[in-house]
């Protein structure tokens, strides 16, 4: 691959040593399942947990004389995604065989695509503290996956399962364009959410749909990129942050001690937290890669791709691009609510909840505010939680009328979360006395019994306005914090004529 260093060197990003500070390189190469009923080419099942051996056709098992068809689903999916990440589409393709031995490998060889992918260059496009980076996407390939092995079953005997089999991969090759484990989890989740909105993969990370092979290395900071290593097969975003931290420091403590890195691919322990070699570069297969004489090229008109291409559903940067537009909500709100198409749904159900449209920001404040908070802390996404698009409108509804204030509204959402799931945030703000006072009467009633009580604390007021705060506290308590915030302040400074 031609490498273009496309980024500028950024401090924030450095690692520091004894002689120096270092940068961070890094490339990824993620694999993701392709959603399909089939295999990539066999009619069998994709189906995952099924028991072992249970979707293997005589193609799969590599039976001899059985020939692969092309499932021209996958390649449909592939083409979306290539399209989704504004890559290049390439009209001609190859299968290739990629030789190695390995018993859960019954062909001898993955058909794979090596000189002319299914997809050229794309990009995309990462938010990193409110600054937009491009990452630049290298190629996408389709693949099939292997089987699996398993030792740890038997003291005396090794299993394979073939259900894995044959089914389809995308390999999606990024440039080493990424300087940060910030920057490569961010990329990991951006590359998901594409995948996600576009239905070609289901991104599941811990069933394996979405696995990532992670290249690293460290190099004097806009210098000439060193030695990378390769930690394989990572299944979490966190993780991979984790690993990428270790390894930089490895790399640089070795270089600091005056060593050199050797080219190789390591493994990730989350249990330690450490990477460790696997096999080195010298070790690697020579998979004497040739095109597969049992497949065609794949070869595609233009009507094809633009008919695929028209398809499209809106993506994660379109979305966010209109609910900055359409709501006037910030680009961070806006990048939070559309990272899972689910939630920006849920988001736009509560604005427009009953056919009325309310204020973006305001449903923005509240879900990305008290309900991711909550969220969070039940492990789920905030869509998942019971709080519906309809509790959500109604508090907001409430603060627009001026029942209840902000803080009043914060108020009302713990209940709702918490104590009264599935009340109506109108009748639970009737039934718990939360209405904020804006009765001015009433206010001033409250402001005339403290100024009369306090009358060296008038006196400081007046020397010095900006201890005003203290009558505004009294007051706010007297009234059991329901009293309009705005209104409070305003008679309090007329009383006071500060
Ligand atoms: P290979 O063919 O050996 O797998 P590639 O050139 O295809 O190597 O690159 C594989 C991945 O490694 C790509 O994601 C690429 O961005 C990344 N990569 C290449 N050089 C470096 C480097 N010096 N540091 C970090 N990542 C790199
Ligand atoms: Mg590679």
């Amino acid at each position: 691959m031609s490498i273009v260093d496309t980024r500028k060197p950024n401090p924030k990003h450095f690692i520091s040593g004894a002689t120096g500070d270092w940068e961070i390189v890094i490339g990824m190469e993620v694999h993701a399942q392709v959603t399909s009923e089939s295999k990539l080419f066999s009619g069998s099942s994709t189906l995952f947990g099924a028991p072992p051996n249970a979707n293997v056709s005589f193609v799969d098992a590599a039976m001899p004389g059985m020939l692969p068809v092309i499932n021209e689903e996958c390649v449909r999916q592939a083409v979306r995604t290539g399209l989704g990440l504004k890559a290049q589409i390439n009209k001609r393709s190859l299968f290739d065989r990629k030789n190695y031995f390995y018993p859960d490998l019954p062909q001898g060889y993955q058909i794979s695509q090596f000189k002319d992918p299914i997809v050229g260059e794309g990009e995309v496009l990462l938010d990193i503290d409110g600054e937009d980076i491009i990452i630049g996407i290298e190629r996408l390939h389709l693949e099939q996956d292997a089987g699996k092995s398993i030792h740890d079953q038997h003291p005396s005997m090794s299993f394979v399962d073939l259900n894995r089999s044959g089914v389809a991969l995308m390999e999606i090759v990024s440039k080493p364009d990424l300087r940060s484990s910030e920057e490569a989890k961010t990329y990991l989740a951006k590359l998901r959410a594409i995948l996600r909105y576009l239905g070609t993969c289901d991104g599941n990370m811990e069933q394996g749909s979405m696995r990532a092979d992670i290249n690293v290395s460290v190099r004097r900071p806009g210098g000439a990129f060193g030695t990378r290593c390769e930690i394989k097969n990572v299944n979490s975003i966190r993780f991979a942050g984790q690993a990428i931290e270790y390894e930089a420091r490895r790399q640089v403590d070795i270089l600091e001690a005056g060593g050199s890195i050797n080219q190789e691919t390591r493994l990730y322990d989350p249990k330690t937290g450490e990477t460790r070699s696997m096999r080195s570069k010298e070790e690697a297969h020579d998979y004497r890669y040739f095109p597969d004489p049992d497949l065609l090229p794949l070869e595609f008109d233009q009507a094809y791709i633009d008919a695929i291409a028209k398809d499209l559903p809106e993506l994660p940067d379109e979305k966010q691009d209109r609910f900055i537009a359409d709501y006037g909500v910030t680009a961070y709100d806006a990048m939070v609510l559309t990272l899972e198409r689910e939630t920006a749904d849920y988001f736009e159900a509560a604005v427009a909840f009953g056919g009325t449209k309310r204020d973006g920001k305001a449903v923005a404040n509240l879900i990305n505010g008290d309900i991711a908070a909550f969220a969070n802390a039940e492990g789920v996404s905030v869509y998942e939680t019971h709080l519906t698009a309809r509790q959500i409108a109604g508090v907001v509804d409430l603060v627009a009328a001026g029942v209840i204030s902000s803080k009043g509204a914060k108020d009302l959402l713990q209940i709702l979360i918490h104590e009264d799931k599935a009340a109506d945030p109108a009748a639970l703000v009737e039934a718990r006395g939360l209405k904020q006072v804006t009765d001015l009467g009433a206010i001033e009633k409250i402001v005339d019994d403290i100024i009369a009580a306090n009358p060296d604390q008038v006196e400081k007021v007046k020397a010095k306005p900006t201890l005003m705060g203290w009558f505004v506290g009294q007051a706010m308590k007297a009234s059991g914090g329901k009293a309009n915030p705005q209104a409070l302040n305003d008679i309090i400074k007329k009383k006071l004529g500060v």
